[in-house]
């Protein structure tokens, strides 16, 4: 059975219930109320009847008293006026001592005295006994007996009954529908009469209160239905509801219809799938973000060797994937141990500094939460909350945090290498969104991340020391002439797109074989070390220097005209001039010192040529007059593009001799 079906009985029985039995109770109670009534009347026209009669009987009597005094001949004519005036309907005189006796009766049928009945001595009840025809009354004088009647007819019963409120009728034949009491004859009341009432059943039992009970059973059907599925029509909202949210449906709502209990509890449902449907909307947020960053990192690592790119996408995602409000990436500097910032998000305070002035944070190795993971190699989780930074062992130089979570990036470990931590910086989360601290679970997800930054960081310095072994020269450290030839070019592109002036210098060491045969191979190997480290010291930052192999160098001097290279020029030839260069010497006795000198060939772009190779060229072949011109000098290249100030191409062409 349905909580419906329930309910509509349970209503039914606590209205339907009281209905029936009150509806009984009033059916009994107007029965009884009837009966009594009935009753009543009967006594009432029993008394009335009784007292009519007695009255007809008095008035007969007076009559047949009247006639009997009056003298003999002339009772005829009282009796008959009598008669007329209504008193009596017959009156019989009996005189033996007139032969005339007379009857005076207002009918024919009063001549009859059968059937009269005493009103002094009323006959024994018998069955057998004639039906009365009237009501008669004697009175006696001397022989004479006067007999005053009153006719029974229907009149007289109507009378009666009109004056007793019941029928009255001659005993007889009972009218079964009606409550009928049978009236003796007795002294005073001469007849055997039937009073009857009709008992009325009022249409109240019979028809009115099964009506009432029917309707109010019909109502009660109604209401209980109604109620009942007023009460289990909201559950059953809620039901449906909660079936199609299980379904994952989360949009669904139910309507609350009142403010009642069934109300709140709809409300308490809509709040509840509310809540779940955004809690579910904000985790399916952030797996896509998670996923869309975890992609982004997949495609950084695979498409560059710029930690300045790979490692702010490690942050964002290690961030994403924990919640973290703030994240900092420091890698070790290899000069001198320092934690330099390398990238950083959401940081607050101190930190808060953008990305150029960030990348100058430098941390104390071994100090603090940052470099304790840096020194050790091993993870460190925890609060600040209720703990001042110091006695935290946080460095007060760290970023401020409620929570945080450092763990360390360390390089791959290679098969040939020691499996020690080779820590090559550190990894810190702070605050985690919506929760107290970070978790076992967060320090899993963060040691992933940190292995794919160390990896990174592993493989970029793998990658720039490669890099920079196939461009560097590994004798004297300078660049060698693959990387002269890129930045040749590229520097000469840059001169023509600004319009600006490129001024390259080749230098060649003058007899240098001798130096070689004098002091030996590594003396002469010395030499250009240290020839070179005089090149890097007389430059500018901008400047680049390359060994182009051998003896022979290059120098590039951007945005320097013919006048610039030729000072440049004087300057390195009077670096090597002035100060003989010491080696071990092969051969004792020939000195430590070796006095060598350069020269050099000057060329301008666009001035003397407009291509990397046509400077170069034109460099070569002033080198190649300059060694011509004794050595130990410089020679600016002839011009050959006309493009210049011709003032200074002269003033430099002047070269100094030895
Ligand atoms: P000059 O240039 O003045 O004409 O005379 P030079 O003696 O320098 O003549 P050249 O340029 O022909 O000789 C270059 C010598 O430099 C030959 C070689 O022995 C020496 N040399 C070249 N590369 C190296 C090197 O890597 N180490 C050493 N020690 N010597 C080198
Ligand atoms: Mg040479
Ligand atoms: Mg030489």
């Amino acid at each position: 059975m349905t909580l419906r079906g329930r309910l509509t009985s349970a209503f039914l029985v606590v209205v339907l219930g009281p209905v029936l039995l009150g509806s009984v109770f009033v059916a009994l109670t107007v029965g009884a109320v009837s009966r009594e009534r009935v009753t009543e009347r009967l006594d009432h026209a029993e008394t009335t009847v009784g007292a009519a009669v007695s009255a007809i009987c008095r008035q007969l009597q007076a009559a047949a008293d009247a006639v009997a005094v009056v003298p003999s001949e002339n009772r005829a004519a009282v009796a008959a006026q009598l008669v007329t005036r209504g008193l009596a309907s017959a009156i019989n005189v009996s005189d033996p001592g007139q032969p005339i006796t007379g009857r005076v009766a207002s009918s024919e049928q009063g001549k009859d005295t059968v059937g009269w009945k005493s009103c002094m001595n009323p006959p024994k009840a018998s069955p057998v006994s004639e039906p009365a025809t009237a009501i008669s009354a004697t009175a006696y004088a001397q022989e004479v007996t006067v007999t005053a009647a009153q006719r029974i007819d229907a009149a007289l019963l109507d009378r009666l009954s009109e004056a007793s409120g019941a029928t009255a009728a001659m005993s007889g034949p009972k009218d079964d529908r009606a409550a009928n009491r049978d009236m003796p004859a007795e002294p005073g009341q001469p007849l055997t009469l039937t009073l009857s009432v009709r008992t009325g059943e009022s249409p109240f039992r019979h028809a009115v209160l099964p009506l009432i009970v029917l309707v109010t059973a019909g109502l009660a059907v109604l209401a209980a239905r109604w109620l009942a599925h007023s009460t289990t029509r909201p559950l059953g909202d809620l039901a449906w509801a909660a079936d199609r949210v299980a379904n994952g449906d989360l949009d669904t709502r139910v309507p609350i219809p009142r403010p009642d209990e069934l109300g709140r509890l709809a409300g308490t449902f809509n709040r509840m799938t509310r809540e779940l449907q955004s809690y579910v909307q904000a985790l399916t947020a952030s797996r896509d973000q998670l996923r869309r960053h975890l992609a982004i990192l997949g495609d950084t690592l695979s498409s560059t060797h710029d930690l300045d790119r790979i490692l702010p996408v490690i942050l964002r995602t290690a961030m994403t994937a924990t919640g973290a409000r703030a994240g900092l990436i420091l890698l070790i500097e290899p000069s001198d141990g320092r934690l330099a910032a390398r990238s950083g998000s959401g940081l607050t305070g101190d930190w808060d500094l953008p990305v150029a002035e960030l990348l100058q944070r430098r941390l104390a190795p071994g100090r603090g939460i940052l470099g304790t993971v840096a020194a050790t190699g091993s993870p460190l989780r925890g609060t600040n909350r209720g703990v001042t930074r110091d006695t935290n062992g946080a460095d007060p130089d760290e970023p401020a945090c409620e929570s945080y979570l450092a763990v360390p990036i360390c390089a791959p470990p290679a098969e040939d290498a020691d499996p020690g931590p080779g820590v090559l910086g550190v990894l810190a989360l702070y605050d985690r969104l919506g929760g107290p601290g970070f978790e076992d679970n967060d320090l899993r997800i963060v040691r992933t991340f940190a292995g794919q930054a160390g990896v990174a960081v592993h493989n970029v310095r793998v990658h720039e020391e490669a890099q920079r072994l196939s461009l560097t020269d590994p004798l004297t450290g300078l660049w060698n002439y693959r990387y002269l030839r890129e930045v040749l070019r590229r520097e000469v592109e840059r001169a023509s797109r600004f319009g600006r002036m490129l001024t390259v210098l080749v230098l060649d060491l003058d007899h240098f074989k001798e130096v070689n045969d004098t002091y030996g191979h590594t003396a002469g190997d010395q030499v250009l070390g240290e020839f070179a480290r005089r090149i890097r010291i007389g430059l500018r930052e901008v400047d680049v220097a390359f060994r182009q192999g051998g003896e022979e160098f290059v120098v590039l001097l951007p945005e320097t005209d013919a006048y610039g290279g030729v000072i440049v020029a004087e300057r390195l030839g009077a670096a090597v001039r002035e100060w003989p260069i010491p080696v071990d010497p092969r051969r004792p006795g020939l000195g430590d010192r070796v006095s060598i000198s350069v020269s050099i060939g000057i060329a301008v772009f666009p001035e003397h040529g407009a291509t990397a190779q046509q400077v170069l060229d034109a460099a070569d072949e002033a080198l190649y007059a300059a060694k011509h011109a004794g050595r130990d000098t410089y020679r600016l290249a002839e011009r050959v593009s006309g493009i210049g100030p011709e003032g200074q191409l002269d003033a430099a062409r002047q070269a100094p001799g030895r």
